[in-house]
């Protein structure tokens, strides 16, 4: 199972973003996509996730085309979750049910099962707070989960951008620079899970500046440069070639 860019471009005008771009992510294993400022990352995830016009190519999740899905057809639960570099959970919501909003989308629950409370629902509700209680734990936001996200350091509002993505138990998430702005124990803490999200089941994919963190977690690398991949391999191998070296590595 993977989610894969096959021959993808994407321009902007003259600007070309993507250029033949063709990477597989797969399931139960964390990708990380690295580059340059301004080497098409970004846009690489808004092609995934369906938020730019490909001028070339096609994306495919576990063998189906998605190109005809709008984005909110993509982003549901049990499909995909974004993070963005700029987190965008509520402020006035606590923690806690920032990230219970990112459940609830995958409970499906009809707005008048909701309403009549059945025991259907009970349940999930029940399942939702432990799921809930135990992605707060890992992340390791238990003292902050009471906590308005609007009042919360950068790092927590970080971290719970990033449970709410998990809490709609997606097939793949693409997290984009979800450790800018944590200390080293949150991004201990951060690593920790993502790579068990990944070995169950989920097809992890990163968009990092930081190389430490991408060694840590990441199976494996894509490198980008000008909108072109340049380098795919373990984060081993990818830092050997010289190209990402004079790239990226270097600077
Ligand atoms: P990265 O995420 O690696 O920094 P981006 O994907 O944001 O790179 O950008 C790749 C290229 O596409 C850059 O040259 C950028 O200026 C250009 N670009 C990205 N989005 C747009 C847009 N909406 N309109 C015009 N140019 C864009």
């Amino acid at each position: 199972m993977a989610l894969i860019t096959r021959s993808v471009s994407v321009h902007f005008g003259g600007v070309v973003a993507l250029s033949d771009v063709t990477i597989g992510f797969e399931s139960g294993v964390v990708s990380g996509v690295v580059g340059p400022n301004g080497s098409g990352k970004t846009t690489l995830f808004n092609a995934l996730a369906g938020f730019v016009k490909l001028a070339d190519g096609t994306v495919v999740m576990d063998e189906q085309p998605l190109d005809r899905l709008r984005p909110y057809q993509r982003l549901q639960p049990g499909i995909l979750a974004r993070t963005l570099q700029t987190p965008r959970s509520d402020p006035d919501m606590t923690v806690r049910e920032s990230i219970l909003c990112g459940f609830y989308g995958s409970l499906r629950a009809g707005m008048l099962r909701s309403m009549l409370r059945t025991p259907a629902v009970r349940r999930g509700e029940a399942g939702a707070r432990r799921q809930v209680d135990d992605i707060i734990g890992a992340l390791g936001l238990g003292p902050f989960a009471d906590m308005r996200v609007g009042g919360a350091p950068i790092g927590i509002v970080r971290l719970t951008d990033v449970g709410r993505a998990m809490a709609a138990d997606p097939k793949y998430l693409l997290l984009d620079e979800p450790a800018a702005g944590l200390d080293e124990e949150e991004r201990a803490r951060l690593a920790a899970k993502i790579v068990d999200v990944a070995r169950s089941g989920v097809g992890v994919v990163l968009i990092e500046h930081n190389f430490p963190l991408i060694r840590l977690v990441c199976d494996v690398v894509t490198v980008l440069n000008n909108g072109q991949q340049i380098a795919h391999g373990t984060p081993g191998e990818v830092s050997r070639e010289p190209q990402v070296v004079d790239a990226y590595l270097g600077k």
